[in-house]
């Protein structure tokens, strides 16, 4: 055995099949909500994280592999999309307040305690929208990201909503916190009671027992909601009613990541164990400035946008809900066939969308059929010199073990078992 890095996992067979079918799912939506391709280097100057998160954040406190490199440059491997999105839409001088719309999918690193469907390399599909004021783009987003989940058959998912407000909201809320939490300090987790003076938001999303006791008594966002909070939240869900996408307010709701403000979800299931999030995201209108992006017409660059892990994704999608190509082998008789199943096999992989594969072996039929079942071959094509000259095949179906008599064109045709 050679051992691979903890955390990290060959990608093959079913899995890798899943994992493309989720891009791919992706990029086809991507295109009719009209977001462009995004793609940004794995590696990143570590600073760029530094910039976009907190410090009381996770991801870049304990998880980040941040190195420095023989020219003595600190480094990083990206372990989320949004700091390299804005890096760019700041480079590249982006000055428009129209919505404009992101995409982008890859690999990402955290040094996270890897169990299922949480690993130390994992990939992500992550959407973003600039310059999208509009609580209508946080619908369109959840819209966007129910989407993506229904068209991979993904069953049983609920969606969980909540809103930060504006970054004074958020301040707010946090001193209240802040309060609470303090008066039973002693109580709390060691981890909780580090990121009580930081970040009393991030308490909330402690998973201790002792700690989630305390959290249900602990004062909600909405309590300092200002009118304009309250508007845009409440259109916010009555648009997901008009949408018809089911939702639930978690008022403890929030984020691992430091920069949102206003509308925060997470797209949750119960199949995977304590790693229930399938996706999340949510608004971040300070990052671009915070992040030292110039002002657009004297404001800022709104933002919304989610990620979704590509993993979790492919770990709930039903196996029997996946459909793969179907795999049909050639099997000679003899040699004799050897070269018309090599030619079959050309014409039918220029006719078909079919997986062809010939069996040229110096072994008798019974065991290539064998061979045929151990590795999911849905037809065998049996080729024997009255097939040739009849041009009539024996096609056995793998699965019902019936054998018929079919022309190219009905073997060109077949659809499925
Ligand atoms: P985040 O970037 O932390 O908001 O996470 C967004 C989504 O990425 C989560 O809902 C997960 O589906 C996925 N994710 C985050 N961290 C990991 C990990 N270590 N391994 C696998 N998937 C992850």
């Amino acid at each position: 055995m050679i051992d691979l890095v903890r955390g990290t996992k060959d990608l093959f067979g079913i899995n890798l099949l899943k994992h493309k079918l989720i891009i791919k799912t992706a990029e086809q939506l991507a295109k009719k909500y009209n977001f462009q391709e995004l793609q940004t280097p794995i590696i990143e100057k570590a600073s760029l994280f530094t910039k976009a998160l907190e410090q009381g954040t996770d991801v870049l406190d304990k998880e980040i592999y941040a190195f420095q490199d023989k020219g003595g440059e600190f480094l990083a491997l990206r372990p989320e999309f949004t700091a390299p999105v804005m890096r760019h839409i700041i480079n590249i001088g982006f000055n428009s307040n129209q919505p404009y719309k992101l995409f982008s999918y890859g690999p990402l690193f955290r040094y996270d305690r890897p169990q299922a469907g949480r690993q130390r390399q994992f990939s992500q599909l992550n959407f973003e929208i600039f310059g999208a004021k509009s609580i209508f783009y946080d619908a369109e987003i959840i819209s966007l990201a129910k989407q993506i989940l229904d068209e991979l058959n993904i069953p049983n998912f609920k969606i969980a909503i909540n809103y930060l407000g504006k970054t004074e909201t958020k301040l707010k809320y946090q001193q209240i916190l802040f309060k609470f939490f303090d008066t039973y300090k002693s109580d709390l987790s060691i981890l909780s009671q580090t990121r009580l003076e930081k970040s009393p938001l991030r308490i909330l999303d402690s998973k201790d027992e002792k700690d989630r006791k305390i959290i249900l008594n602990a004062p909600t966002i909405e309590q300092v909601f200002d009118e304009n909070d309250i508007k845009n939240f409440e259109e916010l869900q009555n648009l997901l009613q008009v949408l018809k996408i089911d939702y639930f307010w978690d008022k403890h709701l929030v984020r691992g990541l430091s920069y949102y403000t206003g509308t925060i979800f997470e797209f949750l299931t119960d199949e995977i164990g304590a790693q229930s999030a399938l996706l999340g995201g949510g608004r971040y209108d300070d990052l671009y400035a915070n992040m030292g992006g110039k002002s657009i017409n004297n404001q800022g660059l709104s933002a919304v946008g989610f990620a979704a892990g590509i993993e979790r994704l492919s770990l709930v999608m039903h196996k029997n809900n996946f459909k793969k190509d179907l795999k049909i082998y050639i099997l000679p008789l003899s040699e004799e066939e050897n070269l018309e199943s090599l030619l079959l096999a050309t014409n039918l992989r220029k006719m078909t969308n079919f997986v062809i594969e010939t069996l040229i072996l110096n072994i008798n039929l019974k065991k290539k059929l064998e061979i045929v079942a151990k590795c999911d071959g849905d037809y065998a094509i049996i080729l024997g010199s009255e097939e040739i000259k009849s041009q009539n095949f024996s096609v056995r179906n793998m699965h019902t073990k019936e054998t018929n008599k079919l022309s190219l064109d009905n073997i060109i045709n077949i659809s499925e078992f």
